[in-house]
């Protein structure tokens, strides 16, 4: 297996020079654009690793899934999918547009920054300090890394600059999405993007998923196959930007990225897959990563379609 990985980010590699890495959040300017990097983890215990697996990034928009299944757990469907929407957008991750045309007033889904932020505001905990704390033990719980923690200078440099996600967030607060403190809640939701992580971290939260919510070394249930397979279906429908039916198409695994250059995948009842490569293709990416996740669901067959 790891010959087949090798060879497949050696056919990827030329990929890393015809991407950007992301630079509207200073410090992930600092990224190296050649890096490339996978693991696998599979419901056997076997992991499998090439390149640059072992590089630290910020997990970035990858959180996004595991903040939801915190807030659904904490609150039921139904009140989440009150405040937020089930549907694909087409439009940009950090896009305000529909945000105003739809009425009443509600993000598409929970995959985009508007609809997380709104995610973050339903985390129970009585300040953004207790919010964050049970969100990131859930990562070291499902990571099976008890060091995570996040890259201080990501989280202080979004939050210098994070003036697009503000304001969304004020818009929702004013038309009744959410109440509470915005700087509070935009605090939860820079602080789980800028949660470092390697391949290997983001491999074994995939395989959690992909393993119906339950951790398969411990065999503890950590959340309902019902909520996994939810947070699942978002990953095909929206976890790749707006490239993700085109991703569906050529790769059909679930699947989420993030800004920092990871993708996180999970293959039902299988493995878990963890891709790093932050140079970013114009939707946000990782260039050589869908390449990578393309060539190996090729070649393994890994589609669930
Ligand atoms: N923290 C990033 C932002 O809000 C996450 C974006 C992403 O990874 O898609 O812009």
């Amino acid at each position: 297996m790891e010959t087949l990985l090798n060879k497949i980010l050696k056919d990827n590699k030329h990929l890393t020079r015809e991407g950007k890495v992301a630079s509207y959040i200073p410090a992930l300017k600092k990224a190296n654009q050649d890096d490339l990097g996978i693991c696998i983890v599979d419901v056997n215990g076997n992991t499998y690793k090439a390149g640059e697996y072992n590089k630290k990034f910020t997990i970035q928009s990858i959180s996004k899934t595991i903040s939801l299944m915190l807030a659904i757990m904490d609150n039921g469907e139904d009140i989440v999918f009150d405040k937020i929407g089930m549907e694909p957008t087409g439009d940009a991750f950090n896009s305000m547009v529909k945000l105003e045309m739809i009425s009443p007033s509600k993000p598409l889904n929970p995959m985009i920054n508007a609809g997380a932020i709104a995610v973050a505001s339903l985390i129970k905990g009585k300040n953004a300090d207790e919010k964050f704390e049970r969100l990131l033990n859930l990562f070291r719980k499902i990571s099976n890394n008890n060091k995570l923690n996040i890259n201080k200078e990501a989280y202080l440099s979004e939050k210098e600059t994070g003036d697009r996600n503000r304001a969304l967030a004020y818009f929702m607060k004013d038309v009744g999405i959410f109440d509470g403190n915005v700087e509070e809640i935009l605090d939860v939701y820079f602080r789980q993007c800028a949660i470092e992580v390697n391949s290997i971290d983001i491999a074994n939260i995939g395989l959690f998923l992909a393993n119906r919510g339950q951790i398969p070394k411990t065999r503890e249930k950590v959340t309902t196959e019902s909520i996994a397979k939810t947070v699942k279906t978002f990953m095909i429908t929206c976890g790749m930007y707006n490239e993700s039916g085109q991703f569906a198409i050529e790769v059909g695994i679930p699947a989420k990225s993030g800004v920092g250059g990871g993708i996180m995948a999970s293959v039902p009842n299988e493995m878990g897959i963890g891709v790093f490569g932050p140079a970013l293709n114009e939707k946000g990416n990782s260039i050589a990563g869908y390449g990578v996740l393309k060539d190996l669901s090729d070649k393994l067959n890994l589609s669930i379609f």
